[in-house]
């Protein structure tokens, strides 16, 4: 071919990396063993296993695979250097991560041909986004090392964590995890992927040269099955941190239920790319191209669901094709290639499995006219028309390069569209008009909203799902609170709350009150608190009514006895009063004061109400009144001032990392104050604007039935709480298993917790569990805070780029 014929056909020639390099390091290493306290060790059971290369299906090298003892040894080779490393000054651990960074982008170009090898991504991609990424990260987390003494005042490292990370991003996952991990002072076993290991054992050899201590970083190649499964139950592992599949996620929420270990999941989605009909559609082309095309579409945020405006959705989809015909499949170190390997003949497989899928429930498949290389597993680029919101192609993950598409007509049905599945991980807008796309953006369920960009990242803007796609975040100062916990928790006790003897109540005075209201000669007008679903007192469905006995014995009155489907009434109410969200802070801020006002009025009664309940004596049941007003007061201040940031991530834009309400949240308030505990959960969920379904104390629940009057008179709007009385673990287990409620917290026994923990996992809500201890309600620093209102919130970072 002449230059001239070139030119005609603009046909690329090859442009391979040279992958020698790495390839005589596979070969020198012959074989990898497991990385424990810096050191490369045989696997217990001396088995060993091939990764390959997905673009040819040869194998590249062996990696250790290990089993339960090799889990065993790493835990404690953890443990040992937490003693230590946990006690490491900031700077001396900041130097350290620093040191990794620099290494990481010493290595950079041989980590990129490691990782395309093994995984089968392209070079243009490894080379320009994954390990740059990485770096960054340790850059930025090396930033937190040096400054957690000072913005985390109060905080410690959680200790030994267990980290799980899948395939598609191999180092990428693993510094999202190890970063923020050792920032704060914990130390790691890591488990890579089945497919993916080798760029983990390059990152091990890193280790060894940055000189990092023995075992604060442990890697542990092998099975989910063996190493997955032994560190997830692990009893001396703290937390757990694991990116995959929802499904494998549920199992572990299970498998961790009620063992304190602290959990978070990144896990799957069907992210929606919304199109409005004035974007420009050439740039949306390009978007699309990056949204799911992009690593070869196996992303957990890929935006995989197409929605665009039905009057240019033929224009669109016309231009798609010819972008897609132009797209180029092939060998991952060719620098001109745009799409790579699948990482394995399985994973393709399942690919191809769905795409059947598709065509057979009548959706259209439209592929390119070219052929895909025939060795090794690669898949061409596929669009989907045609297809109904329900089938399964537009519900199921498939983790492959194939886009659905549909059509909506206006901004409201591109939302519930948006919507219509059980994930929440991320969402592109496209829209010439800024307003219709910010408006669009908080009334999208996704962690990560781009906003005429997709498939955006940094280690600044902390990244993580809503719903289905799991919790916590990763990267961002929030990301930074899954590795942590407040350093009093240490001294917390876990004992039954008693009630005082009834003895005590003799010496004071105003218990004598009451015996002399009894003995008036005219019987008490009956009482019965009913439950509060709704903005109205409703009678329990089951009609049956629990006795609430004072510390002498003696019964003080009765509280309706909720049932399920009491719950679901008050879930139900809960979700119609979801405007609360869209109330303005000061507004939610107002009825928070206007409440404490309508509390201060009565204080007298409800301490006296406490007394009756507990047995205590004036005096104390006055201090957990005031407390209660102070706390009211401290969250209605914190309404307008809990706010989010706004990140500056290396492009031209910003992204604001709003605080979002989680939606209907259910609380169940321990037995130790009756009325502090309560509203100490209440106020802070209502003052991010969640709605709530309460179940107050079964000890002492008339506490907080005497508030539906302070509720009534105070503007709350009616829904915003609801509150059933009943046998407490019957009804948190209802409300635990309930899909429509977003998130959970429980302070109550450890055996409640446990049940709650394993309930959530039906739809993977957010839990927050007191294990059976207790905290000390009346202390500001335990009872209020931050630490209540980042589990009211969700974090949604939107990214907004500047620029024509
Ligand atoms: P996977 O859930 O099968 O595996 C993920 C990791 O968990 C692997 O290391 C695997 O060995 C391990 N594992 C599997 N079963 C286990 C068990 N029972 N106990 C403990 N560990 C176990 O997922 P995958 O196929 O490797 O990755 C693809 C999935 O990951 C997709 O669903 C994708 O959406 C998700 N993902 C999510 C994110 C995110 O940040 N949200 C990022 C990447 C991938
Ligand atoms: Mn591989």
């Amino acid at each position: 071919m002449n230059v001239m014929e070139l030119f005609e056909t603009m046909e690329y020639g090859p442009a391979p990396e040279a992958a020698t390099t790495v390839q005589a390091w596979l070969k020198e290493h012959e074989r990898f063993g497991l990385f424990i306290e810096n050191q490369w060790v045989e696997p217990a059971s001396g088995q060993y296993m091939e990764s390959m290369n997905p673009a040819n299906g040869k194998a590249l090298v062996q990696v250790a695979s290990a089993s339960s003892a090799d889990v065993d040894a790493a835990v404690a080779a953890a443990r040992k250097a937490f003693k230590t490393w946990s006690k490491t000054p900031d700077h001396v651990r900041a130097r350290y991560m620093y040191a990794l960074a620099r290494q990481i982008q010493k290595h950079a170009r041989f980590l990129s041909v490691l990782e395309s090898l093994d995984n089968g991504k392209s070079i243009r991609e490894t080379r320009d986004i994954d390990i740059p990424l990485v770096a960054r990260h340790f850059y930025y987390h090396a930033g937190w090392a040096q400054l957690m003494g000072r913005e985390l005042p109060g905080y410690e490292p959680v200790g030994v964590v267990g980290q799980i990370i899948p395939w598609n991003f191999p180092l990428l996952m693993l510094a999202w995890k190890i970063a923020p991990a050792i920032a704060m002072g914990n130390t790691v076993v890591l488990k890579p992927a089945r497919y993916t290991p080798l760029t983990a054992l390059k990152f091990a050899e890193i280790v060894q040269e940055a000189g990092l201590p023995e075992g604060v970083i442990n890697i542990v190649t092998g099975e989910a099955s063996q190493v997955g499964d032994a560190l997830v139950k692990h009893p001396d592992v703290n937390k757990i941190a694991f990116t995959g599949s929802t499904e494998v996620g549920r199992s572990i929420r299970r498998s961790t239920a009620g063992s304190g270990k602290k959990l978070s999941l990144e896990l799957g989605g069907k992210s929606p790319f919304i199109v409005f009909d004035d974007a420009d559609l050439d740039s949306v082309v390009e978007g699309v191209v990056d949204a799911i095309w992009f690593n070869q579409g196996q992303v957990c945020c890929a935006g995989s669901r197409l929605l665009v405006q039905e009057n240019v959705a033929e224009r669109l989809l016309n231009k798609l094709r010819a972008r897609m015909e132009k797209l180029r499949v092939g060998d991952p170190l060719d620098k001109g290639i745009d799409i790579g390997a699948i990482v394995s003949p399985s994973q393709l497989q399942e690919i191809e499995r769905l795409v059947a899928q598709g065509e057979a429930e009548g959706a259209e498949k439209w592929q390119p006219s070219w052929a895909c290389p025939s060795e090794g597993s690669f898949f061409p680029p596929t669009l989907f028309t045609n297809v109904s919101p329900a089938s399964s192609i537009a519900q199921v993950e498939i983790f492959g390069p194939v886009l659905v598409a549909m059509t909506f007509r206006t901004p409201t049905e591109a939302v519930q569209l948006a919507n219509n599945t059980r994930y929440g991980l991320a969402a592109s807008i496209w829209s010439d008009n800024i307003n219709l796309a910010l408006d669009i953006a908080p009334k999208i369920q996704a962690g990560s909203v781009w906003i005429n960009c997709t498939n955006v990242f940094d280690a600044s803007s902390g990244f993580g799902g809503y719903r289905e796609s799991g919790y916590g975040r990763e990267g961002g100062k929030e990301g930074l609170y899954e590795y942590v916990h407040p350093g009093w928790e240490a001294s917390q006790v876990s004992e039954k709350p008693q009630r005082s003897r009834p003895q005590s109540l003799a010496e004071d005075e105003e218990v004598a009150n009451t015996s002399e209201e009894a003995e008036l000669a005219l019987p008490a007008i009956d009482r019965t608190p009913k439950l509060f679903i709704g903005g109205k007192q409703v009678r329990p469905d089951s009609g049956y009514s629990l006795s609430v006995k004072g510390v002498d014995g003696k019964p003080l009155g009765e509280v309706g006895e909720g049932n399920r489907k009491d719950i679901r009434n008050a879930v139900e109410a809960a979700h119609a009063a979801s405007k609360w969200a869209s109330a303005t802070p000061h507004n939610r801020a107002q009825i928070l004061y206007y409440i404490a006002e309508n509390l201060a009025v009565r204080e007298e009664e409800f301490a006296r109400r406490i007394m009756q309940q507990m047995g205590r004596g004036r005096k104390e049941a006055l201090q957990e009144v005031h407390a209660t007003l102070s706390r009211l007061f401290s969250y209605a201040a914190w309404t307008d001032k809990f706010e989010g940031v706004i990140h500056r991530p290396p492009m031209r834009g910003v992204t604001l990392a709003m605080h979002e309400p989680i939606g209907v949240m259910g609380v169940v308030a321990p037995d130790e104050y009756p009325l502090l505990g309560f509203i100490s959960l209440v106020a802070p969920a209502i003052a991010m604007g969640n709605t709530v379904v309460a179940i107050p104390s079964p000890m002492a629940p008339l506490s907080a039935t005497d508030c539906y009057q302070i509720f009534e008179t105070s503007d709350l709007p009616v829904g915003v709480v609801n509150i059933v009385t009943g046998e407490r673990e019957g009804l948190a287990k209802v409300l635990a298993e309930h899909e429509d409620v977003d998130a959970l917290w429980y302070f109550g026994s450890a055996g409640g917790a446990k049940m709650v923990e394993e309930g959530s996992a039906s739809n993977m809500k957010r839990t927050w569990v007191n294990y059976g201890r207790q905290r000390d309600w009346l202390d500001p620093i335990q009872g209020e805070g931050e630490e209540f209102l980042r589990a009211s919130v969700q974090v949604k970072n939107i990214w907004v780029p500047y620029g024509e």
